[in-house]
């Protein structure tokens, strides 16, 4: 496996690939791998001749006030674990070979960046769609891969996919869970042992708002209601919980008549987990 840090030699090492007719498969992460990202790093090997991970920590996608100095960085073991698991390629950009210190164009998502996560964090989807465009035409993979635990940002990117009419095939992998039924996620090793307990009840919440979906409940508020719940009597904070329709993302009220995603953020401590579940 090569570790590769600038955009001039992964395109050297790519063309070399390209030119041999194998396929290219693309796993863009920020790093401090876990058993999720392995997940997606699998199903690339699996379906491509080779699998470039990209480990870059975007600064463009944190806000002023943010965990970008604290978000954990740990190259040698991201690239043991990529290698075991079947990548190729680690393409561990430096900052310069990213962004030029006058980078003045990005892509964004007009009408859907200003919600839900994308309300509390001002400008992270136009830093996400931002590298996720430029990671795509550095690599210029065939399939690229991201998990659905990041459920706005996969929606996202494959909208700018169709409407950039990106050459790129996107594949989205289930959630990967500890055995509590929290969603694995770089963040949660900044959660004290009693809130990683805790923070469960997301998941909970979210588990007993299907049940009762599945028994008929059709009312937006009422499902809302079971989650915030769940995580208030759990001592976290809930940020926000929306269902969401799952063809335009747009926020559903009322009776459900199409189907509906469950979006949760809430923060236990001073950490900020994200989950969903699909109806
Ligand atoms: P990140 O490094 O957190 O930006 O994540 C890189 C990719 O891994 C994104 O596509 C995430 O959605 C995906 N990912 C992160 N955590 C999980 C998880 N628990 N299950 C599945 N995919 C995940």
């Amino acid at each position: 496996m090569k570790i590769l840090n600038t955009i001039t030699d992964l395109r050297t090492e790519l063309a070399k690939t390209r030119k041999a007719g194998k396929s290219i498969g693309c796993v863009p992460t920020m790093g401090a791998l876990h058993e999720g990202h392995m997940a997606l790093v699998k199903k690339s090997a699996s379906q491509n001749d080779l699998t470039v991970v990209t480990i870059f920590v975007n600064p463009l996608q944190f806000g002023k006030n943010e965990d970008l100095d604290k978000y954990p960085r740990r190259l040698d073991d991201d690239a043991a674990l990529c290698e075991k698991h079947g990548a190729s390629i680690i393409f561990a950009p430096t900052m310069d070979s990213m962004y030029d210190t006058n980078h003045q164009t990005f892509v964004n998502n007009e009408a859907l960046e200003g919600l839900y996560c994308g309300k509390y964090r001002p400008g992270h989807f136009r830093g996400v769609l931002t590298v996720v465009a430029k990671l795509f035409l550095a690599v210029q993979p065939d399939a690229a891969y991201f998990g659905r635990k990041d459920y706005q940002q996969a929606f996202l990117i494959k909208k700018m996919v169709s409407d950039l009419n990106f050459p790129v095939k996107v594949v989205l992998i289930p959630t990967s869970r500890e055995k509590s039924g929290l969603a694995r996620s770089s963040r949660n090793e900044f959660l004290s042992p009693t809130e990683r307990t805790n923070a469960a009840s997301i998941y909970e919440g979210l588990c007993a708002a299907h049940e009762e979906y599945e028994d008929e409940e059709r009312s937006a508020e009422i499902l809302r209601t079971i989650v915030s719940g769940c995580i208030d009597h759990a001592g976290g904070k809930v940020q926000y919980v929306e269902v969401v329709s799952q063809k335009t993302l747009l926020p559903l009220q009322g009776e459900l008549t199409e189907k509906a995603t469950i979006l949760v953020a809430a923060h236990f401590g001073t950490t900020r987990l994200i989950d969903n579940l699909e109806l």
